[in-house]
């Protein structure tokens, strides 16, 4: 239950350190109200119930300078994840530490900035082990915590703190009286808006159509009934498919997540939905 949630008081009380050892602010004064050390820079990027950690690792090596989180409830997942994290980690540091042996004997081979290693097991368990390459940022700029996104995001977060919020194949709830449950919703999103910042991104994917068709809802104004606007949903805009086929996360999500890879090998459909967090209205 939530009463094994650890949360800080606020995102200036997060002790971020030991989640990004290598991005630890080499000034020592600079400090969180309890004193821990804080980040060079903010975590940017968040998955929201991220389950076995596909999305996060297979973007660590496309933005090595953005820091990451995935954010699961399920305590055996994210401890599954944590030792994942550790060993792609450790793995870099040997496989450098190899690459840097080699080169005081012969020209060292170049680091793949450019190729990243491309997974493409989809056992999460094989996954882990399969790099063989030293990878840009090593594993360092992604983390994983265990957290009940429903209750304590703003905790973690603060205003305008995000670049990009994932919610992959969000767990659905299918009967009436479960919806609540559901991931997304009025209230939640006003809380993505909250955390993420103008122009910044927030994907949704779903192998449900009729989950899909919720999300559409929660984000956007009915055409049809041509509902009023005004709230919540008027910080949102849709982006179009063709906007988004250049987006290498996009591609990311459809097929790198363990979820994307069970519907992938079950010949199921993906729905998808990203939006863009519009400016705050200016007031009179
Ligand atoms: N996103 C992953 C993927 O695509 O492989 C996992 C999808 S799985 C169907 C949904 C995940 O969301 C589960 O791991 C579940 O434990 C997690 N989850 C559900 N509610 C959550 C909450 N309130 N906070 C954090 N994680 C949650």
């Amino acid at each position: 239950s939530d009463h094994h949630l650890d949360y800080p008081l606020s995102p200036a009380h997060m002790d971020w350190s030991s989640y990004y050892p290598a991005f630890v602010d080499p000034d020592a004064s600079k400090t969180t109200p309890d004193g821990a050390r804080k980040l060079v820079k903010d975590v940017e990027i968040v998955d929201i119930g991220c389950g076995f950690g596909g999305l996060t690792v297979a973007l660590a090596p496309l933005l090595p300078e953005t820091l990451m989180v995935g954010m699961e409830i399920r305590t055996q997942v994210l401890e599954y994840l944590n030792s994942r994290i550790c060993f792609l980690r450790a793995q870099q540091q040997h496989l450098k530490n190899k690459a840097a042996a080699t080169s005081s004997e012969s020209p060292a081979p170049a680091a793949t900035e450019e190729e990243p290693v491309q997974k493409t097991s989809d056992k999460p368990a094989d996954e882990a082990g399969t790099t063989t390459a030293v990878v840009p940022g090593n594993y360092e700029n992604i983390s994983a915590i265990r957290a009940n996104t429903m209750k304590f995001l703003p905790n973690f977060f603060g205003h305008h703190q995000l670049s990009k919020i994932f919610i992959c194949f969000p767990d659905p709830h299918f009967k009436a009286r479960k919806h609540k449950a559901r991931i997304i919703s009025e209230s939640l999103n006003a809380e993505y808006a909250y955390v993420l910042r103008p122009g910044g991104l927030l994907y949704t994917i779903t192998d449900v159509e009729e989950y899909h068709h919720w999300i559409l809802r929660h984000f956007q104004h009915d055409p049809e009934t041509q509902a009023a606007s005004g709230g919540i949903k008027d910080l949102w805009e849709r982006v179009p498919e063709s906007e988004l086929e250049q987006d290498p996360c996009l591609r990311v999500m459809k097929f790198e997540t363990e979820e994307s890879k069970k519907v992938t090998r079950n010949k199921g459909n993906k729905y998808v939905a990203v939006y863009r967090r519009k400016a705050d209205p200016e007031w009179p």
